[in-house]
C-alpha cells in the first residue's frame, strides 16, 4: 500500500516513515529539503533496511503537486508534515508562513479529494488551544485565538480540512501534538533545528554539547509548583506509532467522522526545572541556565488529557521524559562526533 508522506524527512515525518516502513506500507516522501537534508533518507535505510521513495518538490507549486498524482495516482492514503514551523519567524513574515503551510495543504486536498482513498492525516498542535481554562486539556477544549500566525495556520488548516470533508469522499484525522521531543534510539535520525533552537530540549542540548553558552529559562514566576512553565512532552517515536495507528484505522474505515481529532501528549506535564533536573540525571552533566524574563506568546501550561487516543485509538505514549532525553542527548553527542 503506498502512503505519501509530505516534510516526510523533518523530524517527525522521518520517524513515522520509519514507523510505516516497519510495518510494510511502501512511503513516497515529499520534501523541499527547506528544513531538512537528503542524508535522513541515508538514516532511514539504516534503520529500516529501506529508502522510501523520494521527490523533491515543493508544495506551494500546484502544478507539481498535480503531476505528483498523475504519477502517483493509487496512493491509499497521505500524511501532512510539510510546513514551515517557526513562531517568532511566523510573526516577522506571516505571508511566508500563510503560503507555505495553507497553499500547499489547498494544492493537495485538492488533488486528493479526488483519489479513491481520500484519507488524511493532519499534524495540528495544541497551540490551538492557547491557555486553556482546565488541566489535562481535552479536545472538547476551545479553540481560542491564534498567539501567532503560524498557530494560526494550524488552526485554519483544521477548519479548511472539516469544509472540505463535509462535501467530498475525504476522510481525516487531525493529530494535535503536544511537545514532541527526543531522537530514534538507534541515533540514525534526530531533530536537526536550523540556528538557535526554538524549543527547549534542543536547545538544553546544544547547550550540554558547548554550542550555547547557557540556557535561558523564560519565567519563574509562573503561577506554578515551582514557578517555571509546564509542558507535555512526548517522545517522538511514540508520535510516530500514532500517525500509523491513525492511519490504519482510515484504512480500515474505522473512523467514526469524517474528520476525527485526537490529541497525542503523555498526560503528564512537566516544568522546565524538572527537564533540566532530568536531563542532568541522563547525561550526567551539568547544564548551565539563567532565568530570564517571562517570553511572550507562552502559556503557563498544557498538558494533554490522553482518553480518547487511549481508548478510541488504542495507543498510548510508552516512553518517559527520561527516556526522550536520553534518546535527544545520544542524538546531540552522534551528531557533533
Ligand atoms: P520539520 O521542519 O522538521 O519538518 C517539516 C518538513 O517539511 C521539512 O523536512 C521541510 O523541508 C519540509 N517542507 C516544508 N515546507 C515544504 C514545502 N513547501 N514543500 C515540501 N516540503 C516542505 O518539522 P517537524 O517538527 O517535523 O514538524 C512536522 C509538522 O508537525 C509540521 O506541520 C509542524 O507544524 C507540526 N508540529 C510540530 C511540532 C513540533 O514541536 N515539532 C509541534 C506541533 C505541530
Amino acid at each position: 500500500m503506498k502512503i505519501l508522506v509530505t516534510g516526510g524527512l523533518g523530524f517527525i515525518g522521518s520517524h513515522t516513515v520509519v514507523e510505516l516502513q516497519n510495518k510494510g506500507f511502501e512511503v513516497i516522501v515529499v520534501d523541499n529539503l527547506s528544513n531538512s537534508s537528503l542524508n535522513v533518507l541515508d538514516g532511514i535505510e539504516r534503520i529500516t533496511g529501506k529508502k522510501p521513495i523520494f521527490e523533491n518538490i515543493d508544495l506551494r507549486e500546484k502544478s507539481a503537486v498535480q503531476n505528483f498524482f498523475k504519477k502517483y495516482f493509487d496512493i491509499a492514503g497521505v500524511i501532512h508534515f510539510a510546513a514551515s514551523k517557526a513562531v517568532g519567524e511566523s510573526v516577522e513574515n506571516p505571508l511566508l508562513y500563510y503560503e507555505n503551510n495553507i497553499n500547499s495543504l489547498v494544492y493537495l486536498l485538492q488533488e486528493i479529494k479526488e483519489l479513491k482513498n481520500a484519507n488524511f492525516i493532519f499534524s495540528s498542535s495544541c497551540t490551538v488551544y492557547g491557555q486553556a481554562e482546565k488541566m489535562p486539556i481535552t479536545e472538547n477544549a476551545p479553540v481560542q485565538q491564534a498567539m501567532s500566525p503560524y498557530g494560526n495556520t494550524k488552526q485554519i488548516g483544521e477548519e479548511i480540512i472539516t469544509d472540505v470533508a463535509k462535501v467530498t469522499n475525504l476522510n481525516s484525522i487531525l493529530l494535535r501534538y503536544f511537545n514532541p521531543i527526543g531522537a530514534h534510539p538507534s541515533a540514525e535520525i534526530g531533530e536537526l533545528p536550523l540556528g538557535v533552537p526554538q524549543n527547549l530540549v534542543p536547545f538544553i542540548t546544544q547547550t550540554a554539547i558547548g554550542l550555547r553558552d547557557k540556557l535561558s529559562v523564560f519565567g519563574n514566576d509562573y503561577p506554578t509548583a515551582d514557578g517555571t512553565a509546564i509542558r507535555d512532552y512526548i517522545h517522538v517515536v511514540d508520535l510516530a506509532k500514532a500517525h500509523v495507528i491513525a492511519l490504519q484505522r482510515l484504512l480500515n474505515h474505522k473512523n467514526l467522522e469524517k474528520v476525527e481529532t485526537f490529541n497525542l501528549g503523555t498526560g503528564t506535564g512537566s516544568s522546565v526545572l524538572e527537564v533540566i533536573t532530568a536531563f542532568e540525571k541522563v547525561s550526567e552533566q551539568q547544564l548551565k541556565y539563567q532565568i530570564v524574563e517571562r517570553r511572550e506568546g507562552d502559556v503557563i501550561e498544557a498538558f494533554a488529557n490522553t482518553d480518547k487516543a487511549n481508548t478510541v485509538l488504542g495507543w498510548k505514549a510508552q516512553s518517559s521524559l527520561e527516556e526522550a532525553l536520553a534518546s535527544a542527548w545520544k542524538w546531540e553527542l552522534k551528531i557533533r562526533s
